[in-house]
C-alpha cells in the first residue's frame, strides 16, 4: 500500500488547469497557496513572450517543472512536417528562456495518416530536434495519450509504445511522461512503468469522470473519478521516480468557477487521493 503524501512539497500545477488565469495570475495564485511547482503551457507565454515570462518565474521562486507542449510531428506533407519541427525548435528556445528543464511531447496524429507511418514520423521528428534540445539543456518527454485521441492528437497510446520509442531513440535526453488519465486502463501499465525505470521524466494526475461529457475538457479533480491514482503513484515510485506530481485538469466546469478556490480543492484532493 502506497502511503498518502504528507505535505505539498511535490505538488505542481499546470497553467492549463487554471486556464482563465494569465501566467502572472497563476504565478501569484500558486505561490500564495503554497504550491511549489508550475508547468507552463505555451499559450500562457504568448502575451508577455518567453523572456519576460522567464523573469517573472525566476522572481517567483516557483520551480518550473516543464513546458507543455511540443510534438505534433506527423503530417501529410514534408512541408508540414518541417513546420512542426521548426515549431518544436521554438518550443525548445522557450523552455530554455523560462528555465524549464523538460518539454512534454504530445506526439501527434493526423486523420488518414496511418498510425504506423505517424509513429515513424514521430521518431524522426524527435531525433531531428535532439541536437537543439541538447544545446539548450532541455529534455524531451513522450507522453502517451488515451487511444480516444489516436485520430488527431497522438499515435502513441500506451506506455509500451512510448518505451519502445525511447529504446529506439536511445538517448538519455528522451524519456516518458506517465499521465494517469491516459494510461490507467492499460493491463500492462505496472510492468511497462517498471520497464521505463529512470526514463520516467514526469507524472501527471487528474481523474476519469463517469460519464465523460466532453472528450477533451471534462477531466475530474483527483478523487472525483475512478482512477487508482495512489496505486499508480506507487508504481512510478517503485520504478525510481521521486519528482513532482502535476495536477493537469482540463475542465470546462472548473474553469467556469473561482480559480483560487479550485487551487485549494486541488491541494486537499492531492493529499486525500494522490
Ligand atoms: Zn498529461
Amino acid at each position: 500500500m502506497t502511503k498518502p503524501l504528507s505535505d505539498h512539497s511535490r505538488l505542481c500545477i499546470h497553467t492549463m488547469t487554471t486556464k482563465p488565469w494569465s501566467l502572472h495570475e497563476a504565478i501569484d495564485g500558486y505561490a500564495a497557496a503554497g504550491v511549489p511547482g508550475i508547468t507552463v503551457w505555451r499559450q500562457h507565454l504568448e502575451p508577455t513572450g518567453a523572456r519576460e515570462a522567464g523573469r517573472m518565474l525566476k522572481d517567483s521562486g516557483l520551480e518550473v517543472v516543464s513546458l507543455c507542449r511540443g510534438g505534433f510531428f506527423p503530417a501529410h506533407t514534408d512541408a508540414d512536417r518541417q513546420k512542426a519541427v521548426d515549431d518544436n525548435l521554438r518550443a525548445i528556445d522557450e523552455a530554455h528562456a523560462i528555465g524549464a528543464p523538460l518539454i512534454v511531447l504530445v506526439c501527434g496524429a493526423v486523420p488518414r495518416v496511418p498510425l504506423t507511418t505517424a509513429r515513424a514520423q514521430i521518431v524522426e521528428g524527435i531525433v531531428s530536434i535532439l541536437p537543439h534540445a541538447a544545446s539548450a539543456g532541455v529534455r524531451l518527454s513522450i507522453e502517451p495519450l488515451h487511444p480516444m485521441y489516436a485520430d488527431s492528437r497522438s499515435a502513441v497510446n500506451t506506455m509500451k509504445q512510448a518505451n519502445d520509442m525511447v529504446a529506439a531513440i536511445a538517448n538519455d535526453r528522451v524519456g516518458v511522461t506517465v499521465d494517469v488519465y491516459h494510461l490507467w486502463w492499460d493491463p500492462d501499465l505496472r510492468e511497462e512503468i517498471r520497464r521505463a525505470g529512470d526514463s520516467i521524466f514526469s507524472f501527471h494526475v487528474c481523474d476519469w469522470l463517469t460519464p465523460t461529457r466532453d472528450i477533451l475538457n471534462d477531466r475530474g479533480l483527483m478523487g472525483d473519478g475512478c482512477i487508482n491514482i495512489r496505486e499508480i503513484r506507487g508504481w512510478v515510485e517503485e520504478a525510481g521516480f521521486t519528482g513532482p506530481i502535476e495536477a493537469e485538469i482540463f475542465s470546462n466546469e472548473w474553469w467556469a468557477g473561482d480559480q483560487a478556490q479550485f487551487v485549494e480543492r486541488i491541494r486537499s484532493a492531492y493529499l486525500a487521493h494522490c
